[in-house]
Order: C-alpha cells, then sequence, then structure tokens
C-alpha cells in the first residue's frame, strides 16, 4: 500500500504533470482558502447559535404524518432558520418541491390581481420565466392578472437606479431582485449590493416587498439578503442551505406577515402554516443546515480552484481566479463542443455515484440547443453535489458548482484536466 497522495490520484487516473499542476494551483490559493475556511466559521457559529437558541432537541427529528399537526420538528426548524437569518419568521419544507417552486409560491402569494412585480436585476432565472408569463404558460401570474416589468442591470452589473425610479409606479408591489447569476454571464450581486438597492426601493416606497432569490448564494458571505433589508428570501434546500443532507424542499424567510401569505398558498388558506407533515426528513434538514456553511467553503473553494485551474491554461473563466465570490457557479468557457463534453465526462468519472456513465449531450426539454451534463449525486439534481452542465452551442462554455467537500471538488476538476488534456484540448504550461 501506497501512502503517498501523487500514487493514490495517479491510481484514479490522474498523471504525475496534471497532479503537480494542481498542486502548484492549491499552493497559491492557500491564503483565499483561510479567508474562505474562517467565513465557514463565523457562518458554522451563526447556525449553531440558531440551534442552541432554539432548544433543538432529538425529539424535533421525529417523524409526523397525516396532516401533520403540531410537528414540532417543523416549527421548530422554522424557528431555527428565521433565527439563522435574522429573519420574523421562515417556511422550510418538504413540500416545497424545488427553488423554482420556493420562488412562485412567494411571488403568488403576496402579488394579487391588478398588481406589478417589477424585476431590478435583470432577466429572473430561466424557469421564472414560466412562473411570471413572460413566456405564456399555463397558471402564470400573467394569467392572473399580475403584469411584470423589468428593470435590467447596467453594463457594468450595476443596480439601474435610474431605470429602477422610472419603472416604479401606483402598481408595482413586488420587487424582484436574483443574487446568483444562474446561467448568464453577468456578475453576481453582493449582498451589500443587494442591501443598497433595497433602501433605495424603499425610499421610493417603503411599501414594496423587496423579494431575493438567494439560490446559490446561501452562506457564501457573513450575511444574508435579510440582513440588509430583503423581505423575503427564497432558496432550495437542494443547494447550499440543505447541506447536501436535505433530500429536497425550499425555504422562504423573511416578514411574518409575507412569510404567512406563502404559507397560505403552499397549503390552503385558513390552514397555514399549521399542517404540512414531515414524514422523517427533519434530521436530514437539521443535520444538513448544520453542514450548511462548511459544505458550502467545500464548494466555493473548489470553484475558486477550478478558475484558477483554467484560467491559466489560457481559458476564459467567471468569476475570474481572483476576484470575489457571491456564489458557489462557476463558469469555464472552452470555445469547442469537444472541450465541453470531455470537461463534463471528467466530473461524471469523479463521482462516487455513476462514475461508470458516460454523460453525451441531449437535447432536453426546455433548451434550445444541446445540452450535456455530468452529476453523480446522491440526491437527484442536487447541485450543491459536485456537478456541471454546458449547452451545446457557442461559446460553449460549462456552468460548474458544488462539491460536498473540497477534496472531492479538486478531484473532479483534475479529472476533466485529465480528459481535456488526453483530448488534445488542453495542455499544461510549458506543454
Ligand atoms: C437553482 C436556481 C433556481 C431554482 O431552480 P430549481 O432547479 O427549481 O431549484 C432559481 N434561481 C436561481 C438563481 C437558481 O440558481
Amino acid at each position: 500500500m501506497n501512502e503517498n497522495l501523487e500514487a493514490m490520484y495517479k491510481s484514479l487516473g490522474i498523471s504525475e504533470k496534471v497532479f503537480a499542476y494542481g498542486q502548484r494551483i492549491e499552493e497559491e490559493l492557500k491564503e483565499r482558502f483561510a479567508f474562505i475556511d474562517e467565513s465557514a466559521q463565523y457562518n458554522q457559529l451563526k447556525v449553531l447559535h440558531a440551534m442552541q437558541k432554539c432548544r433543538v432537541s432529538d425529539i424535533h427529528f421525529a417523524s409526523t404524518s397525516g396532516y401533520g399537526y403540531n410537528d414540532l420538528g417543523r416549527d421548530t426548524l422554522e424557528e431555527v432558520y428565521a433565527e439563522a437569518f435574522h429573519a420574523e419568521a421562515a417556511l422550510v419544507r418538504p413540500q416545497i418541491t424545488c427553488g423554482t417552486h420556493a420562488l412562485s409560491v412567494a411571488l403568488a402569494a403576496n402579488l394579487r390581481p391588478g398588481d406589478e412585480l417589477l424585476a431590478i436585476s435583470g432577466k429572473p432565472y430561466d424557469t421564472l420565466e414560466e412562473v411570471i408569463g413572460i413566456r405564456p404558460s399555463n397558471g402564470s401570474l400573467a394569467e392572473y392578472g399580475v403584469t411584470y416589468r423589468q428593470v435590467d442591470l447596467l453594463p457594468d452589473d450595476r443596480f439601474d437606479l435610474e431605470g429602477i425610479r422610472a419603472a416604479i409606479n401606483e402598481r408595482t408591489k413586488m420587487v424582484h431582485i436574483q443574487r446568483s447569476k444562474g446561467y448568464q454571464t453577468r456578475r453576481t450581486l453582493s449582498v451589500e449590493e443587494i442591501g443598497k438597492a433595497i433602501a433605495y426601493v424603499k425610499s421610493l416606497n417603503p411599501g414594496l416587498i423587496c423579494m431575493v432569490d438567494n439560490c446559490y448564494g446561501e452562506f457564501v458571505e457573513r450575511t444574508e439578503p435579510s440582513d440588509v433589508g430583503a423581505d423575503l428570501c427564497v432558496g432550495s434546500l437542494i443547494k447550499n442551505p440543505g447541506g447536501g443532507l436535505a433530500p429536497t424542499g425550499g425555504y422562504i424567510v423573511g416578514k411574518k406577515a409575507y412569510v404567512e401569505n406563502c404559507a397560505f398558498r403552499l397549503t390552503s388558506p385558513g390552514l397555514g402554516k399549521e399542517v404540512g407533515a414531515t414524514m422523517g426528513v427533519m434530521q436530514s434538514f437539521y443535520q444538513g443546515f448544520f453542514l450548511a456553511p462548511t459544505v458550502t467553503a467545500g464548494a466555493l473553494k473548489g470553484a475558486v480552484f477550478a478558475a484558477n485551474v483554467y484560467e491559466r491554461l489560457g481559458f476564459d473563466v467567471l468569476p475570474d481566479g481572483q476576484e470575489s465570490r457571491h456564489d458557489i457557479i462557476q463558469a469555464i468557457t472552452f470555445g469547442t463542443p469537444e472541450g465541453v463534453i470531455a470537461f463534463c465526462r471528467g466530473i461524471q468519472a469523479a463521482a462516487p455515484v455513476d462514475s461508470f456513465v458516460e454523460p453525451e449531450p441531449w437535447a432536453m426539454p426546455g433548451y434550445d440547443s444541446d445540452v450535456i451534463m455530468a452529476a453523480g449525486a446522491f440526491v437527484q439534481g442536487s447541485s450543491i453535489e459536485l456537478s456541471a452542465d454546458g449547452p451545446i452551442k457557442p461559446p460553449y462554455a460549462v456552468y460548474f458548482q458544488g462539491g460536498l467537500t473540497y477534496e472531492h471538488a479538486k478531484f473532479g476538476i483534475l479529472m476533466s484536466l485529465q480528459k481535456l488534456r488526453e483530448a488534445g484540448i488542453a495542455k499544461l504550461p510549458g506543454e
């Protein structure tokens, strides 16, 4: 048994040269990683404090069935979320099926016919187009008489304050802000910038409800949008806050009245938060939330590592190797279909689950080009787990995120580089 790290990597298919290159990059990132670890430490304490304050106990992990009346675990977990996000209330449920659903609930619950929704960070995430009715869709907000207006970010990705002022009218009721770039090429917004935009919106009309799509942003910084004035903060539990353990679910935190509206929309008017059995998922929700700060830090280090590995080989990376991070997504542009495919095959080959399958581009519903995806996840579609996907169209970029541990993310990135090098697409410095 060779206990040497390089030999271990070699036995899993990473050549000496790729390994050595990775070690060099990692060495240079020490300070950066220390900063990320310190934020994880801060956020770990924040979550711990919330759990202690809410007196979390093992009775809270018990399963409930049927209506789920008096589900102590569920109610206490919602207090924990509210506490950790410094918000008045929270809705954290396995009945929220995904991030899109959570956002859809938050919007539909707080808008009424005749109201207008104003997006101020440009076009929302793809799946929200049908929720809002930007693309006509059955059951959209548009069908219920809710209109929509959008103010794009300025060319330098700052909020367009003039544009926002001009767009707000007497029907404007809610403001949508998306923290993460999602699969766009803009910058991700920092919590600080979001706070300034919210303050500006409130200075124009303090009654406007500011909702932040917080997907992929949780625990990346030490503050959340709810710390800087967001009335509602929304996300998915199979991303950062589920810590990789939550098998499904979503959350909404914010002002009590707005969160309560969400509960009435999610379950039923009159029932609200009182119903919703948790069927045994509570322990994973609590434990996942407990792990979320360090899991997110691992994913973040993986993203920074990937940016530096590929930037130095001459590929376009967004964010770049140096800039500050506000979400866990990393885009890398390869410029050719072969590059995208080789990268995704490397990520897949490094997975704990389904490492033996070879991803192929396919015509996924809802996309206008073939898409290739790599995911070998314990939870289907979980993107806090190491995953990558890329549309097979110019500029031939892959979006890469996650990694339950930095160690796994690192291995995945080295494996992708290994595949790219074998295919003759990437050359190491000096080759
Ligand atoms: C992931 C994500 C969503 C929600 O997506 P789901 O796949 O429905 O969970 C919404 N907005 C952004 C920015 C996202 O990254």
